[in-house]
């Protein structure tokens, strides 16, 4: 997930439930405090003796973090464990994606769970103990929790857990920007694990810790980019008439694209178009004969991300030929808008409110303008993303800073949800 600043993080009411402390002896003692009797118990059953296993797991990820399709070490650690505890594994699919496959019972319904395994190019500054040992190498984006709380939950449901159907545990490469999804869905992920319904969860700093939130409908943007080349006639400053200006026309085309958001796109919906590069010339009396602009595009709707590449297209050439230049486009799709299925978010709310109570759970939240490749498997199969909140002391800002850190009391909620969210779904 990609979050642009500080300002797109969402602030809700801190009121955190549990507090967990680590203990002189290195253990992790727990303390619940919460009314709600199927909270406290699964809460208690997951975290007895092993959350502190899972908090240590974490902290041994997060100080070996590897980039996109790189987390050899990541996967094989994670595959390791679920042979270990009785799944079904297959490694090395879309790259380093390994799926851990368990059935039980002759409940007919399969059910898919996706943790994120890869970190960013990014040097740490937590101060963390288990800070990474990889210089510019970081767990900026909390997939290491991620992958703990699934595997947490993967070990408490292999031992007790009670179900009757197919459980998919689903541990992806290169969420960031490297499409580890569709990796792995062209290498035939539903086609060997089929699932009736994909659920993940990203955490998200700044919502109170341990809070759920959920959300219908388009939830994370698409995220498209084109890089536009202007070819023009160089020539001396001083005789710009003799010249066809590659400047000039790029100045005009960072002003016009704006106004395909502002005059293209219904005013409901959101679209941004982003021109984050322009590279021309190299001498202040120097017309450059070429010049280039790097875009980023999202929408949060499929038909204003086609829309947009449409306007875009046809105004940069409209554009270039005015001033007498030529333009290429080379457009590169990237993440589709990321769709919650209304069926598959009701449930997982409903999961979500009897497991941590109303005042822990937020039914619709914010949609955001950041980016997310679970989206890619929402395509073809129905689902949810949630999110659970970092709280506001681990890190000092958002991810992909360099000084956040996932919150590891998160770790026995995170898996207490999918333990529920799986006993609920796979039933006879
Ligand atoms: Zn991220
Ligand atoms: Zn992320």
């Amino acid at each position: 997930m990609h979050w642009t600043s500080c300002d797109a993080t969402p602030t809700l009411h801190p009121k955190p439930q549990i507090h967990s402390a680590a203990a002189p002896s290195g253990t992790f003692k727990v303390q619940i405090e919460t009314e709600h009797a199927a909270d406290a118990n699964y809460l208690r059953n997951a975290l007895n003796s092993q959350v502190g296993e899972f908090i240590r797991l974490r902290r041994d990820i997060h100080r070996e973090p590897e980039l996109a399709f790189e987390e050899h070490r990541t996967a094989a650690l994670v595959a390791d464990k679920l042979e270990g505890w009785g799944f079904a594994v297959e490694r090395g699919i879309g790259g380093t994606g390994v799926v851990g496959k368990l059935v039980r019972g002759t409940g007919p319904k399969r059910i898919g769970l996706r943790a994120d395994m890869d970190a960013l190019p990014i040097q740490e500054a937590s101060g963390a103990d288990w800070a990474s040992n990889r210089p510019g190498v970081m767990h900026a984006c909390g997939h290491d929790g991620h992958t703990a709380m699934l595997l947490a939950a993967a070990r408490r449901l292999a031992e007790h857990g009670r179900f009757s159907g197919t459980l998919q545990l689903i541990f992806q490469p290169a969420e960031e920007g490297g499409g580890g999804a569709l990796r792995m869905i062209d290498d035939g992920l539903f086609e060997r694990y089929p699932c009736d319904a994909v659920f993940a969860m990203h955490n998200l700093p700044g919502l109170a810790q341990g809070q759920l939130m959920f959300r219908d409908g388009a939830t994370m943007a698409s995220s498209d980019y084109a890089s536009i080349t202007l070819t023009g006639i160089g020539g001396h400053g001083a005789m710009p008439h003799q010249a066809t200006d590659t400047v000039v026309a790029a100045a005009s085309i960072v002003m016009a694209l704006q106004t395909v958001v502002s005059r293209n796109v219904d005013p409901q919906q959101m679209s941004v178009i982003t021109v984050g590069a322009i590279h021309a010339g190299k001498a202040n009396n120097v017309i450059p004969a070429t010049a280039t602009l790097e875009l980023s595009v999202r929408a949060l709707d499929r038909e204003v991300r086609v829309t947009l590449e449409r306007r875009i297209k046809a105004l940069v050439q409209a554009q270039a030929e005015s001033f007498g230049v030529s333009a290429a486009i080379d457009w590169r799709a990237g993440y589709s808008v990321l769709v919650n299925s209304p069926a598959e978010t009701a449930f997982a709310r409903d999961v979500g409110l009897e497991l941590r109570g109303p005042e822990n759970v937020t039914l619709q939240g914010p949609a955001q303008s950041a980016s997310e490749d679970f989206a890619f498997m929402l395509e073809r199969v129905p689902g949810s993303y949630l999110v659970i909140g970092n709280g506001d002391s681990a890190g000092a800002c958002t991810v992909h800073n360099p000084g956040y850190d996932f919150n590891d009391d998160n770790i026995a909620i995170g898996a207490a949800y999918w333990m529920l969210l799986v006993e609920r779904f796979l039933v006879e």
